[in-house]
């Protein structure tokens, strides 16, 4: 097979990021002739059999992989993560009350940003500090409303490395997280959230569908007086086949969603993130400030490890001879600076090995 005599590289992007080269390997196999139909799954109608079985399929994986429960809907849209910035406000706020925003990161101010843009939201807590966000805000700290109709987090801050450990207690108000850069990496209990959405480009497969999860009842609430197109209620009732579905992401999320399955599903990636991780801060941490990672230890990311070199000279050097050894992505995002190591399921143990010995190895060059 082709595939597999491809050198393929150590890859860190932050998203879109590696995929599992049994999903990509699948895909080549099956793409001039999908299951003996003659065309390749692109050609197919999105209302079709062969399509919908595979629509199915992708949608059964997601919620015995994420334990879904009954009382859930699963939704595959397009429009990102940013399109939820906009649909979750559209959908649930209410005259007076737009959600309470907890702002740990770029991604969370761009959500509540949208918001005010459609009704008016509130700011439960903001972590900022010089435009840096190293922190998650106590329980105690937020300030929340009972008369808000959700609170939004992010689960995890792609940009900085933080990410939540234990979610906010709400009450009776729904949760809403942003899990693009997390979910399906590590056990949660959807029954606690209102709603989650994921675009798909971190963990999940190819960039093009957006995985929504959410509580039905909360659901039967939401508004109608929105265009269709953005309506939760109208995806659910047409099985997210409202308009023609990203088909071809859809189907090679498909593939991804079997190849985790076939790993031991989500507690053993959880696993295998928290080691790939542990590895990666245990060297910062044992470097003498060589490598800093400036993020309050209990919120570190298992997913964003994100660290600095003592001048930005060294990080740029530090990547430049990372790539020369086959590593790429590791650039940090250009608002924060420094280096950063993407560590979502496809990104494998020796993979992150490979680039522990590159720390190890220009800290002993440099020093
Ligand atoms: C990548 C990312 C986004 C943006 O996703 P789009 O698909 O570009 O809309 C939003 N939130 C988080 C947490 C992300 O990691």
């Amino acid at each position: 097979m082709l595939a597999r005599m491809v050198t393929r590289a150590i890859n860190f992007n932050p998203g879109p990021a590696a995929l599992p080269l049994q999903a990509l390997t699948l895909a080549q196999e099956e793409l001039l002739d999908f299951e003996g139909s003659g065309m390749s799954i692109l050609e197919h109608s999105h209302r079709g059999k062969v399509y919908g079985r595979v629509h199915e399929e992708a949608l059964q994986l997601l919620r015995e992989l994420l334990t879904v429960p009954s009382s859930h809907r699963i939704l595959l849209l397009q429009g990102g993560a940013h399109q939820q910035f906009a649909m979750v406000p559209l959908n649930f706020r209410s005259d007076a009350h737009a959600g309470d925003y907890v702002i740990t990161g770029n991604w969370a101010r761009k959500a509540f940003a949208e918001a005010e843009r459609i009704g008016r939201p509130a700011i439960a807590a903001d972590v900022e500090q010089n435009g840096r966000y190293l922190r998650l805000p106590d329980q105690a700290e937020l300030q929340l409303s009972a008369a808000a109709p959700y609170v939004h987090v992010t689960s995890n801050n792609t940009l900085f490395g933080t990410q939540y450990h234990a979610f906010p207690e709400t009450g009776s108000v729904p949760l809403v997280a942003d899990m693009s850069s997390d979910l399906l990496s590590r056990r949660i209990d959807v029954g606690r959230f209102g709603l989650i959405y994921a675009a798909a480009q971190k963990n999940l497969g190819p960039a093009g569908v957006t995985v929504v999860i959410l509580s039905a009842d909360w659901l039967s609430r939401a508004r109608t007086d929105i265009p269709e197109i953005f309506q939760y209620g109208v995806h659910a009732r047409e099985n997210s086949l409202y308009n023609t579905a990203p088909t071809f992401s859809i189907y090679l999320m498909r593939n991804v969603l079997r190849w985790a399955k076939e790993r031991g599903g989500v507690p053993a990636l959880e696993a295998e993130s928290r080691k790939k991780a542990e590895l990666l801060y245990a060297l910062i941490d044992e470097s003498g400030g060589f490598y800093a990672n400036d993020v309050e230890p209990q919120a570190r990311s298992h997913m964003n490890v994100v660290f600095r070199l003592p001048t930005p000279e060294l990080d740029a050097r530090f990547v430049r001879e990372a790539e020369e050894a086959g590593m790429f992505g590791l650039k940090g995002h250009r608002i924060a600076g420094g280096i950063r190591a993407s560590l979502y399921n496809p990104v494998p143990l020796e993979h992150v090995a490979r680039l522990a010995e590159h720390m190890r190895a220009f800290r002993r060059a440099s020093s």
